[in-house]
């Protein structure tokens, strides 16, 4: 009874008083508190900085060096005023985590006086000793530096740990080469080409339109879960799932938690981390219970990209500090709990036009509605034609758990429309030798506007099950992961979107010049893109057998692992797109590649890993224990005379035991085996698939599998991990 398990559930109670978070301010008047906005940089920039910030943090255009020292000097300023004594770039690595390095506004003048200084220099640019962030070899080829960028276009903010404040500059990282080594860059490139591509195509509609912004809102799913229960449970805090744990009695059958009262505790943390994001600009407006026990979702209002990416890195960063005040441990892994549903982060995405145009929002006239139609269409083009390319923007060692297992979207990438708008494109297609005129009555003059969003906020026209679904005036790509960082999928998405909507308007130019009316050249081609990629979309219910059956017919990709699914980023289609583009040359792909199948390498290898260490010092010892305890019992009964069949029971669960122990033990030292035989495999891309099929496909599961039957016989007392009745429900 000394084990954590038992200390951790007695502490529970002591643990669980809730930590006393302030009454909730009006959240308008802490909103941007940390943050140097615009309007905070009117106050404390000269006219010519504050003209020069503006223009940059519109177009992300670069800031020379007198005007950074200006800026600096301002933000300088403003942060003093807060308590600030450090300032950090603030970049996102390919670890998927942000990184910071602190330094101290305090210096000493030639002659020893202490002051307090920020350079423009040190605002611009900085060079931070980052040889060991991933470079997937591209570092080594080149140059060992790398260096940090500002990004005018995502604000300062100041960071509050406990008492310290520090001036975040967000950044890009690049080689000192220029090849990208962060999220960042490359995203920011994607948001460039989306703009360009759909602001020619909005030509067609509105000349006044000079810049379409992409937009990201998503929805952030997380389990939360007592910290000393977690502190028990060593694969939680070194991987981040329970790579054990049978089932509870109860699970999410019920259906009692979805959108059910929020435990108090957890509300409290809740609180807790919106203010703390409030504070820094993150605009959230949704908090609810999701479906499996102990999990839960926040959603932002939507932004522009590039600031809506910083801000869930951030998120994820504050939740994962604060919950550590309320001794609580966030769970952003996409499959923490086997049996019950995993994470996601919905990416809700669009597209807006400096005119106020959601390009993704059905139209009022003839001429929005076909703006819309076009735009609508070019997405589904898009990811039918690139479908593998966003299977692998979402592919992770954690969403393998995830994507097709029970609850989550399929592998296979499809999309969901509804059924209004299915009819809609039926009709488009079925115009018999794409005989349009230009103000089309049949088609442009349906009240799509007035029919979808009814449809759409009707939930029953809402298909849960897609990896990719219309709703109304954005699509929403749900098969991210929980833990991802946006950045990669929303690259891909604004990149396959900028080359289908650049080839869409060199098709109906050439209608165009063959001397169709441009409304009718915009129906033919759009009809077109219909007939070439409707196999991409379906109704019904994506998780089903009959789906992945009817994919396979379709011919639609259905990839189950990462490693295999990344192949997609190497192909000559892939690298054609990405540098035509401009996101990354051959080089930065391949080094991404090589990165994403280390990360996937790695972590199997902990996984493997923590298995087998639980496995044989705390799995099999319980067992052998119990089995002492059944063998004393039987000889005890022995003696006292009793016939064998009288303690037939013990015998077999004797028995029972015994086998689970053999089969455990014999497949963690054959997965040792199989890891040893793995890391010798020079080539990442072999050695990922060896990890993937050979450690992890021959041996997690049947490890897995009599581990938790060995849970469910050996007596409670002496079961040495919190069970997951425990880790759900106690809070
Ligand atoms: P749901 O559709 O999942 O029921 P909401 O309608 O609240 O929930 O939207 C979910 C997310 O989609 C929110 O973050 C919301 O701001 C975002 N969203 C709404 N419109 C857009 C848009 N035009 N572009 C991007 N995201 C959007
Ligand atoms: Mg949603």
């Amino acid at each position: 009874m000394s084990s954590l398990r038992f200390t951790a559930i007695k502490n529970i109670a002591k643990n669980a008083i809730t930590y006393d978070v302030k009454a909730s301010e009006k959240i308008t008047t802490i909103f941007n508190e940390n943050v140097f906005t615009i309007k905070t940089a009117r106050h404390y920039l000269s006219d010519d900085a504050y003209k020069s910030l503006v223009a940059s943090s519109a177009s992300g255009k670069k800031i020379d060096r007198a005007m950074g020292s200006n800026i600096a000097n301002g933000l300088k300023a403003w942060a003093e005023e807060k308590g600030v004594t450090h300032f950090t770039h603030w970049f996102q690595p390919l670890t998927g985590l942000s990184a910071e390095k602190h330094d101290s506004f305090f210096t000493l003048k030639g002659d020893g006086t202490p002051i307090q200084e920020f350079e423009g220099a040190a605002l611009i640019q900085q060079e931070p000793d980052a040889s060991s962030f991933p470079s997937g070899g591209l570092r080594a080829t080149f140059e060992a530096r790398g260096y940090t960028a500002w990004d005018p276009s995502s604000p300062a903010f100041i960071m509050e740990t406990g008492q310290g404040k520090t001036l975040c500059i967000p950044t890009i990282f690049v080689s000192y080469t220029g090849e990208s080594l962060d999220t960042k860059t490359p995203l920011l490139k994607a948001v460039v080409a989306l703009d360009k591509a759909a602001v020619d195509v909005c030509q067609y509609f509105d000349k006044n339109v000079s810049k379409v912004n992409a937009t990201l809102g998503w929805e952030q799913e997380y389990f939360v879960i007592d910290a000393g229960l977690a502190t028990a449970r060593p694969d939680l805090l070194l991987t981040g799932r329970t790579v054990f744990g049978h089932a509870p009695a109860k699970g999410q059958q019920l259906d009692d938690h979805y959108f059910g009262a929020i435990p108090e505790r957890i509300y409290a943390f809740m609180r807790d981390f919106e203010m703390e994001s409030y504070k820094l600009g993150i605009p959230l407006r949704t908090r609810h219970n999701e479906v499996a026990p102990a999990q839960f979702e926040c959603a932002p209002i939507y932004e522009e990209m590039n600031l809506a990416v910083d801000h869930n890195t951030l998120l994820m960063d504050i939740m994962t500090r604060v919950a550590k005040r309320h001794n609580l441990i966030v769970l952003l892994h996409e499959k923490p709990f086997a049996g019950i549903n995993g994470s996601g982060k919905h990416n809700n995405w669009s597209m807006s036009t400096d005119t106020g145009v959601n390009l993704l929002a059905p139209g009022k006239t003839p001429k929005t509605n076909l703006m819309f139609l076009t735009f609508f269409v070019n997405t589904i083009k898009a990811v039918h034609d690139y479908a593998e390319l966003i299977r692998a923007s979402i592919a992770s060692a954690g969403n393998d758990h995830r994507l097709g297992a029970n609850e989550a979207p399929p592998a296979i990438i499809s999309i969901f429309i509804g059924k209004y708008l299915t009819d809609v494109l039926n009709q488009i297609e079925k115009r018999v030798g794409g005989n349009f005129d230009e103000t089309d009555e049949a088609i442009l003059k349906l009240d799509i506007h007035k029919s979808i969003p009814e449809l759409m906020l009707d939930n029953t026209d809402r298909n849960r099950t897609s990896p990719f679904a219309f709703t109304g005036n954005k699509f929403e790509f749900r098969a991210v992961g929980s833990s991802a960082n946006c950045a990669g999928p929303m690259t891909v998405l604004n990149t396959i979107m900028a080359e289908t909507l650049k080839k869409f308007k060199i098709e109906v130019d050439t209608l165009i010049e063959k001397g169709e009316k441009k409304e009718v050249a915009i129906m033919q081609t759009i009809q077109k893109y219909i007939v070439d990629s409707k196999k991409v979309l379906f109704e019904g219910d994506g998780y089903s057998e009959e789906w992945e059956k009817e994919a396979a017919k379709r011919g639609l990709p259905n990839i189950k692992t990462t490693p295999l699914s990344l192949d997609a980023y190497t192909t000559n289609k892939a690298k054609k797109l990405f540098e035509d583009n401009q996101i990354y040359n051959h080089l930065e792909l391949e080094a991404r590649h090589e990165i994403m199948l280390e990360d996937y390498i790695k972590k199997v290898q902990i996984e493997a890993r923590v298995m087998g260490d639980l496995a044989t010092t705390l799995i099999i010892p319980a067992a052998l224990k119990y089995q002492n305890t059944l063998i004393e019992n039987i000889r005890g009964l022995k003696e006292a005379g009793l016939k064998p069949d009288m303690f037939a029971t013990q015998k077999a669960i004797l028995e029972k035991i015994s086998l689970h122990i053999n089969t455990i033990s014999s497949h963690v030292a054959e997965m040792i085996e199989a890891r040893k035989k793995s890391n010798d495999i020079e080539d990442s891309r072999k050695k990922a698939i060896a990890y993937c099929d050979n450690v992890k496909g021959k041996h997690f599961d049947i490890i897995r599998y009599h581990t938790d039957k060995l849970e469910l016989l050996i007596e409670d007392d002496i079961w040495p991990l919190p069970k997951y009745r425990e880790l759900l429900f106690l809070r």
